[in-house]
């Protein structure tokens, strides 16, 4: 939330402030100055309060040689920053303080491979990265993004709030169970948890074991993604119809598929896609009184709401959010214990339940 401190500019305000820091001068090479550059892309800042990035801490003056190297990402955002004197990283408030980005909002892990971000697909972006020479250093991996929380929902440290609801109004949406497992995303030749570090854990041999009887049924480029309940984290639950709830389904453009699609492959592939409470046009009356503290005999930590229709990797923040529960205190399982183990629901208990 750093990044949020510093004053919005104008667009004017922001180039003349950016030239005037700078003299004028490229912080490269020390040659006229031609650009007022965006250190990390203007179309990421999207929140209220960060609209285009117009932050002095996000600017740097540079020639033009210099701003296609940077638009190239041959030139990286840390040396822009560090030309500049800028200490303070400023980013769009929907990435992580933790992680480093090229100026697309691409993530770069620690040995320099790149995930696809958000703006990956966008026309210009790949003409740029492909002048650049850089598309060679992707992987084929997808992190999860972090979900906001709807208005009305409890947030602790760290978490982002949508502000404004609005995009929702007079759409489908679908808004299901939030279960309390670990995040798990399954590619053909891949699975992994939150970050995109190979799945490791002692409660991770289930969900290993599914991945390998369904892997080849996953189209090449989709991935799915879903929650392990294996090992109980805050929340025991007795009756679970699977280990491996199905959230979502994303192709090869990395779009997450509409609800009705995602069902299809939930049946196609075996699966069980987590549960729906409501199906149907935003209501956020009927959400706020929404939260069952009990769900089919367990606690429930919140749910989630997504918009029914596709949407695309960049549209995540704005088409899902979620209610968390007052007082909920996200727990891990302690790995070097034994496991607590959440249960299977009998075959009668699961007929009961999906007659509700
Ligand atoms: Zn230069």
């Amino acid at each position: 939330m750093k990044s949020i401190m510093e004053k919005l500019l104008t667009r004017t305000e922001f180039r003349e402030g950016v030239f005037a820091r700078d003299d004028h001068q490229c912080v490269i090479c020390r040659a006229a100055g031609q650009d007022a550059h965006h250190i990390m892309e203007r179309r990421l800042f999207c929140d209220p309060g960060q609209l285009g990035g117009y932050f002095l801490g996000n600017g740097a003056t540079l020639c033009a040689a210099h701003h296609i190297q940077a638009e190239e990402t041959t030139l990286s955002c840390e040396q822009v920053r560090e030309a500049t004197g800028i200490t303070r990283i400023i980013l769009p408030s929907h990435l992580y303080d933790d992680v480093r980005y090229d100026k697309w909002g691409n993530q770069i892990e620690p040995n320099g491979t790149r995930l696809r971000g958000e703006l990956f697909y966008d026309e210009s972006v790949q003409k740029i990265l492909a002048q650049g020479g850089v598309l060679n250093e992707f992987l084929p991996n997808t992190r999860y993004q972090r979900t906001y929380h709807l208005p009305w929902s409890n947030m602790t440290k760290d978490d982002r709030m949508l502000e404004d609801v609005s995009q929702f109004e007079g759409q489908e949406v679908v808004v299901t169970v939030k279960m309390d497992g670990a995040n798990v995303t399954m590619y053909p030749d891949y699975i992994h948890g939150r970050s995109v570090k190979p799945l490791a854990g002692q409660d991770s041999g289930m969900v290993k074991a599914l991945h390998a009887q369904i892997r080849h049924d996953i189209p090449a480029g989709w991935h799915l993604c879903g929650e392990n309940l294996y090992a109980k984290h805050s929340i025991f639950y007795g009756t679970l119809p699977s280990y491996f709830l199905l959230f979502s389904v994303w192709d090869d453009r990395n779009e997450c598929l509409s609800w009705d699609e995602k069902i299809d492959w939930a049946q196609m592939l075996g699966l069980t896609p987590v549960p729906v409470l409501y199906q149907g046009l935003w209501d956020e009356k009927l959400f706020r009184a929404l939260y069952q503290p009990q769900f089919r005999g367990s606690d429930m930590e919140g749910y989630v709401v997504r918009l029914a229709r596709r949407f695309s990797y960049g549209e995540f923040r704005r088409s899902m959010a979620k209610f968390v529960r007052p007082n909920f205190a996200a727990g891990r399982h302690n790995y070097h214990s034994v496991l607590e183990l959440n249960e299977l629901a009998k075959e009668t208990e699961l007929a009961d339940g999906e007659d509700k």
